[in-house]
């Protein structure tokens, strides 16, 4: 009989937004006429905005005519939609990239995870904790982990715990890491890093040899012009750092599927024998070899939330969820709950009353106030005692989550 991969076996079950389901639906039945809001799951709310909508009609279009059919494109994306996020999104910045650092695939959790494949299994990964859980869950299937503790630790991974005595920060691993993750603006503490913060990550990079994997699903949600969008904005950062971006929460693509990760050529590792040797490179011939590109209408409409027309719109749809941060935030913090987040990022992490467990603030706010959240603890051990909200929401829903929960707090 053919064997399995027994490093899946290793997982926790898939326990945190399934338990959520249940609770709910139990909820539900038992109490038909409750309206419940749910800010709990990170997805987008808001339609396509029609700039972006009529980009991606066209290109269905040009599928019609055999003048401007587009059957297999170049698998790492084209060279219009590279081109176009690095001036637009890259040359403000002060960061110049050339064409051949950038992938564009079809959404940044498939990266954060295909990624592993051109690293070797014995390098040390460091990752936060919470935590997006991709990250974790990623490296306990391709092998790199031993098994959970009780506390939900894999062994030979390094947990690097955020929480209120850090500002929710990771301080740099004590021991030598290879691969260190970061998130930010993160999910799901909502918190941001700014350039000294950063710095800090790469030169510890550049002087261990290690390679950091940033996260920056949510840049486009950043308010603070302080705030770097890129960890390319810091210096040094080109010889160390692979960069996640996605479409998904900044342009609503989290059903239409768009991401990119950026690899730049002097990025390096070592191979067996000891001889240096460029990521890009590999990750190259692993996107040639295994993914046939996002689609074409995708791209299309990937290149429309760069025009004038497009950004505009995309940036109305920000500022709609931004304010609903805000809205959450100051309403929370008006209950007298000590709030996180929300100012930078389109989450709210805030800490849960009177000591209760991430999980019993949960059923407090469904079963008295009708709201759905997230428990912190799902995301790990150092998130039991918080919680978090979305702000992806519809406005009225939003606005009366709120006021349900001030007046079940007073
Ligand atoms: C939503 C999210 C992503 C983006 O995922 P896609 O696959 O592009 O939809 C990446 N990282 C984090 C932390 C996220 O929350």
């Amino acid at each position: 009989m053919a064997k399995i991969n027994d490093n899946y076996l290793k997982l926790k079950a898939g326990y945190l937004f399934p338990e959520i389901g249940r609770r709910v639906r139990a909820f539900a039945e038992a109490n038909p006429t409750a309206r419940v809001i749910r800010l709990g799951i990170g997805d987008v709310t808001r339609p396509l905005p029609p700039a972006i909508l009529k980009a991606f009609h066209d290109a269905v279009d040009d599928l019609a005519n055999a003048e401007t059919f587009a059957g297999y494109g170049p698998e790492q994306g084209y060279d219009w939609l590279i081109n176009t996020i690095i001036d637009k999104s890259y040359k403000p910045l002060g960061v110049s990239l050339k064409t051949d650092e950038m992938f564009i695939s079809d959404g940044s959790k498939c990266d954060c995870a295909n990624i592993l494949d051109i690293f070797a299994l014995d390098n040390v990964v460091a990752i936060g904790d919470p935590v997006y859980p991709v990250y974790n869950d990623t490296n306990v299937m391709i092998g790199r982990t031993g098994e959970a503790d009780d506390k939900g630790y894999y062994k030979n991974i390094v947990y690097m715990p955020c929480n209120e005595a850090n500002g929710f920060i990771p301080a740099l691993p004590a021991q030598k890491v290879d691969i260190i993750y970061l998130c930010f603006p993160n999910n799901p503490t909502g918190t941001v890093a700014g350039k000294a913060e950063l710095k800090k990550w790469v030169d510890y990079a550049n002087a261990n040899d290690a390679v950091i994997f940033f996260d920056a699903a949510y840049e486009a949600f950043i308010t603070d012009p302080a705030i770097p969008h890129s960890i390319y904005e810091i210096e040094g950062a080109k010889k160390c750092a692979i960069e996640f971006r996605s479409f998904s929460k900044t342009a609503g693509f989290t059903g239409v599927r768009c991401g990119l990760v950026v690899v730049p050529e002097e990025v390096m590792g070592t191979t067996s024998t000891g001889e240096k040797y460029s990521f890009n490179k590999l990750w190259l011939r692993r996107t040639t070899t295994k993914f046939n590109g996002a689609s074409y209408p995708v791209q299309r409409a990937a290149a429309a939330v760069y025009s004038d027309e497009g950004w505009q719109q995309t940036r109305e749809i920000i500022d709609y969820y931004m304010e609903n941060a805000r809205i959450i935030r100051e309403g929370l913090a008006e209950a007298g709950l000590t709030v996180y987040g929300g100012v930078n990022a389109p989450y709210i992490w805030l800490k849960t009353p009177g000591g209760m467990t991430s999980w019993e603030f949960f059923d407090k706010l469904l079963n008295e106030a009708n709201v759905v959240g997230t428990p912190g603890s799902g995301f790990g051990p150092s998130g039991e005692g918080f919680f978090r909200l979305s702000a992806f929401g519809n406005r009225e829903n939003v606005i009366e989550a709120v006021e349900r929960i001030k007046k079940n707090l007073k």
